[in-house]
């Protein structure tokens, strides 16, 4: 059959009929529902505690597995982390996850952080080193505390049959000798006991894709779960994935070119970012996401609703 052409000269139609096909998106429907987490800050100031607050009642209708709330470096938020921790186990529905690192403080400092979490209910941590506090570049690990991430999480275990997420990287964690040497960190980790990762955030997906892979031949077989940044500052984003081990490639420097002015716009842009980064990894078969919200819900729930999560009524 011949096929019409709308266009004689350039045949545009007729090479969109016949060409080449990039593999359309799954269709929702025929996939399972996302299974969700996010990640919060505790709040500073009694503003940041209200954003905080309209953040979590905002998110709690999509039923995420578990929130996460953040420590702040140094130790320097572990009243705070607690306060907010306790109060969404007193107050909602939401199962929490608390952060607690190995910075500034001896094993039995940390334990005994530990231990009230137990007593207070929380049953899941994620198990960070920490990165080192304001002022020092370079992490050295505390006189008497637990030097690295598998250390504490062979401690935790001691304490009680947490549930451990542990951090992981795409990109290599920027101090590690090796990509080697990393991910043999990271095996340690989940043979101490951590049943899930959570990877630093990442803008290029088949970065993360190959990650899955190289974790699969190293015999990583627990989740390694996407954390996913809606980026609404760029700019900030920009300095800051230098130091963390995330790089920001040029096509997003164009997309966010001309912005910095417009945070509108740069809303919309960042949603459509993070809303193909995140088709295209359930393109490939990933159904868990974490997210980093910044304690801001908008751009974290259009994205969850694209990757077809609803609110429970
Ligand atoms: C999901 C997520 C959540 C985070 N939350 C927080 C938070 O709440 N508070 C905070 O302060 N930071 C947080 N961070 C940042 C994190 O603390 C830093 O990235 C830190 O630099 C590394 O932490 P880690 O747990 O991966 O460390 P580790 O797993 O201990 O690894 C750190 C580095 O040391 C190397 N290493 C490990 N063991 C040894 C060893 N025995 N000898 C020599 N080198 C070794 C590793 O290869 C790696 O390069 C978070 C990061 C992620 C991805």
């Amino acid at each position: 059959m011949d096929l019409p052409s709308h266009d004689h000269a350039s045949g545009t139609l007729q090479r969109w009929l016949t060409g080449p096909r990039v593999p359309g998106l799954p269709n929702l429907a025929e996939l399972p529902p996302p299974r969700l987490s996010f990640e919060f800050f505790p709040p500073k100031t009694d503003k940041l505690e209200e954003q905080l607050w309209a953040c979590i009642r905002r998110l709690e209708p999509l039923a995420p597995r578990f929130v996460s709330v953040t420590y702040g470096a140094g130790g320097t938020t572990q009243a705070r982390t607690h306060a907010t921790v306790s109060r969404i186990v007193a107050e909602t529905s939401l199962t929490p996850a608390a952060h607690l690192t190995c910075v500034g403080a001896t094993r039995a400092e940390v334990d005994e952080v530990a231990r009230g979490y137990w007593a207070a209910g929380v049953r899941h941590i994620v198990a960070l080193r920490g990165d080192p506090p304001a002022g020092q570049t370079v992490y050295e690990p505390h006189p008497g505390g637990y030097d690295y991430a598998a250390d504490l999480v062979e401690g935790l275990k001691r304490i009680g049959d947490f549930e451990i997420s542990v951090a992981a990287f795409p990109e290599t964690h920027p101090t590690a000798l090796s990509a080697e040497q990393d991910l043999d960190n990271l095996k340690r980790k989940i043979d101490a006991g951590a049943t899930r990762a959570i990877t630093q955030y990442f803008f290029d997906t088949e970065t993360y894709l190959r990650f899955l892979d190289r974790c699969g031949a190293a015999g990583i077989t627990v989740p390694i779960v996407p954390g996913i940044m809606p980026v609404t500052n760029f700019v900030q984003v920009k300095r800051f994935s230098a130091m963390c081990g995330a790089s920001v490639p040029d096509w997003m420097g164009k997309l966010f070119e001309g912005l910095d002015e417009d945070l509108e716009t740069r809303r919309m842009v960042s949603v459509v970012v993070a809303a193909e980064q995140v088709r295209l990894l359930q393109a490939n078969g990933v159904d868990e996401f974490h997210f980093y919200t910044l304690n801001r819900p908008d751009l974290v729930y259009a994205i969850a609703h694209l990757l077809g999560a609803r609110a429970a009524r």
